[in-house]
């Protein structure tokens, strides 16, 4: 508790000195472990703007870009598409975005993808936010779901918790390491999670 409090207070200081740059919030967590669920009520309380890299990429999937289908191909398979295509689309959308705080939801999920975001975006996270959740619960949501997702299956699932765990379990590290990673814990109802994330908000004073 200690600990968590001393991060608390060393973001929230770097959070409120002088910036130009946007202020960006990695949100992680496994397949189902509550990531968009929980920015939706962060966007709404706290006025930041939500990016889905999924969404986007879905987005990008449908809109029969010469990207589509091997998007399709990639999500269904529970690979991560190259960093290159969603970096683009995350940049166009903080760019034609009027807000300068943003939640960015499930990414970056490999180190490609996060080297490639500091360099093309030229902006480390000020904070991430990893919802930590046990793989029976996290397997359970995602089944029950019903979003008509092509990886929202188990032969899927099963696959992007071993790429979670062998890439972005990584990524998550490299930022616990330079002090930057609030971990919550994800099991619960939405609104007692939420009860947990929301201090963590509050204290940045952003
Ligand atoms: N994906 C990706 N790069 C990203 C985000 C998502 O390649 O930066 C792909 C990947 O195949 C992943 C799928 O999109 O398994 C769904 O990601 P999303 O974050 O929407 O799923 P969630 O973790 O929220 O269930
Ligand atoms: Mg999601």
């Amino acid at each position: 508790m200690a600990f968590f409090k001393t991060v608390i207070a060393k973001l929230a200081t770097e959070a409120s000195s002088n910036r130009c740059n946007p202020f960006i919030a990695f949100v992680l967590g496994g397949p189902g472990s509550g990531k968009g669920t929980q920015c939706v009520k962060i966007a709404e309380t706290f006025r930041f703007a939500h990016l889905s890299a999924g969404d986007l990429l879905r987005e990008e999937m449908s809109s029969n870009s010469e990207n589509g289908t091997m998007i399709h191909d990639i999500i269904k398979d529970g690979k991560i598409v190259p960093s290159e295509i969603t970096v683009n689309l995350l940049r166009k959308a903080i760019h034609s975005s009027g807000n300068h705080k943003f939640l960015i939801d499930g990414f970056p999920r490999n180190e490609e993808n996060r080297i490639s975001f500091e360099r093309i975006v030229g902006v480390e996270p000020d904070i991430v936010l990893f919802f930590d959740c046990p793989e029976e619960e996290m397997v359970k949501r995602v089944l029950n779901r019903n979003q008509g997702r092509v990886d929202d299956n188990i032969d899927t699932m099963k696959k992007r918790l071993e790429v979670f765990k062998k890439l972005n379990l990584p990524v998550i590290d490299y930022y616990s390491a330079k002090g930057k990673v609030c971990k919550i814990n994800a099991v619960g109802t939405v609104n007692e999670v939420f009860e947990k994330v929301q201090p963590v908000l509050a204290a940045l004073r952003i």
